[in-house]
């Protein structure tokens, strides 16, 4: 592995940098001259993490957790456990954080952090351990001023849990708001599992009526039946519309009439993943990208929409749950087709919104209702979808590029006003 950033020239930080390029001809000239500060992250960590498994043997496994770009706040960012992790990614996914937290407007920068390895194949008690001895490793660049990490895949609130007790071991007493997305009863916030996904419904809702597609009877698929999955499905089932075909790791399943996704749900926590469901037919998993849709939602992982898969696409509407599903090169297959994608970076940032909000109450102590809490998420994602709406009309551009115009402005914004130290 190189760890050069000008080495990290594919995957998904090439996707990124080329996000940047596209959008850096739209920014005024005092503003990009700043624009190299986004092109490579301002911190990077790359740790080694020993722990011993149940057998008695010691594992050695990779972590990392990439500060992007603090101009804005703190870091923030999830924490991925999967056995494809890597810096490339990392960085990528850190860069999007950047961006989201821009253009919702909350006082963050942007970070991201994962280990390279497959949590299923770990007990508990090895999870636990291998998540204590990572955050141990990433202390000394964490904090509630500093950077807080949240879930991402692979990780949940017990992950938190354990993160935030290891931490205040460090400190000597108790930090609550160094990590997000915790257990309530430690600090976490109410509606914050389900906050991304209903991100994805609302922000999606907003550009549906926009773009005069009726979500009472169209046609849904979503991709990866996770945390964002599983309630955007949800979301969009109680509002009339037909969940079609939902893939996971396991497989994709499909029913024409629309899947009962309350039953599924029930189904995925009992067996983990979708096979196996009754009332629905087993599918290719290549098929996926073909079948009658009215809206897509890719809600697994990066990397997943193709040239290919976007030219024979049928949606009208994609609602990207999950971060980096695109490709730059079916972004223009999309344009060209007239197909509106919101992208990830205001679709599913219903989760830092809430992971903001579960900051403030936890700097403050004091805790709100759960109505309370949806009611800002969806003023505030309502505002900023609109935000980018009106920008891409004025400028003529995609959706992406109008979120990026409005973030990079907001960032660069605050390089400027900050100076260079030493000056
Ligand atoms: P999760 O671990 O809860 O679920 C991931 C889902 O993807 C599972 O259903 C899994 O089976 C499926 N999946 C994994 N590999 C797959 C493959 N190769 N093909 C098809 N399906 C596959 O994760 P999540 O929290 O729901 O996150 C999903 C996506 O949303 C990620 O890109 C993540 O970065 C993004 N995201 C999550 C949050 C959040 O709050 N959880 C916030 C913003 C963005």
């Amino acid at each position: 592995m190189s760890l050069s950033y000008a080495d990290q020239t594919n995957g998904a930080w090439q996707t990124y940098l080329t996000q940047i390029d596209r959008v850096a001809p739209y920014l005024d000239a005092d503003l990009s001259n700043f624009v190299n500060t986004l092109k490579s992250p301002k911190r990077t960590l790359i740790v080694d993490v020993p722990i011993v498994m149940d057998d008695g043997s010691i594992r050695h496994f990779e972590g990392y957790r990439v500060q992007h770009n603090l101009s804005r706040g703190p870091g923030k960012g999830g924490i991925r456990y999967h056995q494809d992790v890597e810096l490339n990614e990392v960085m990528a996914l850190s860069a999007w954080m950047t961006i989201k937290t821009a253009v919702v407007n909350l006082p963050f920068g942007g970070a991201k952090g994962g280990i390279r390895v497959n949590p299923k194949e770990l007990s508990p008690r090895e999870l636990e351990r291998l998540t204590r001895r990572f955050t141990s490793e990433i202390s000394p660049i964490i904090g509630p001023q500093i950077d807080i990490p949240a879930p991402d895949v692979g990780t949940n609130a017990d992950i938190m849990g354990w993160m935030m007790d290891t931490y205040s071991s460090i400190k000597g007493h108790t930090v609550t708001g160094v990590v997000t997305g915790k257990p309530v009863h430690l600090g976490g916030s109410l509606g914050r599992v389900r906050a991304t996904g209903r991100g994805v419904f609302i922000t999606g809702m907003q550009v549906a009526e926009r773009i005069q597609l009726p979500i009472a009877g169209s046609k849904v698929a979503v991709q990866g039946f996770g945390n964002v999955g599983n309630e955007a499905a949800y979301l969009f089932s109680h509002a009339q519309a037909k969940i079609v075909c939902v893939q996971d790791h396991t497989g994709t399943i499909y029913n024409a009439e629309g899947l009962n996704v309350k039953e599924l749900q029930k189904h995925v926590t009992e067996h983990g993943g979708v096979m196996g469901f009754s009332g629905a037919t087993i599918i290719d998993d290549e098929a996926f990208w073909t079948v009658d849709m009215d809206i897509l939602i890719p809600a697994a992982l990066e990397g997943q929409i193709t040239i290919q898969r976007a030219e024979h696409l049928k949606a009208k509407l994609v609602l990207e749950g999950a971060n980096g599903p695109t490709y730059p090169e079916a972004d223009d297959v999309f344009v060209r087709r007239g197909i509106t994608v919101v992208p990830d970076v205001i679709c599913n940032a219903g989760g830092v919104t809430v992971s903001y909000f579960e900051w403030v109450q936890d700097l403050s102590s004091y805790f709100w209702s759960e109505d309370e809490i949806n009611q800002r998420l969806d003023k505030l994602m309502i505002q900023a979808t609109a935000d980018v709406w009106n920008t891409a009309t004025q400028k003529g551009c995609s959706l992406r590029t109008a979120a990026y115009i409005l973030a990079c402005e907001r960032i660069l914004k605050a390089r400027k006003e900050r100076g260079i130290f030493p000056g």
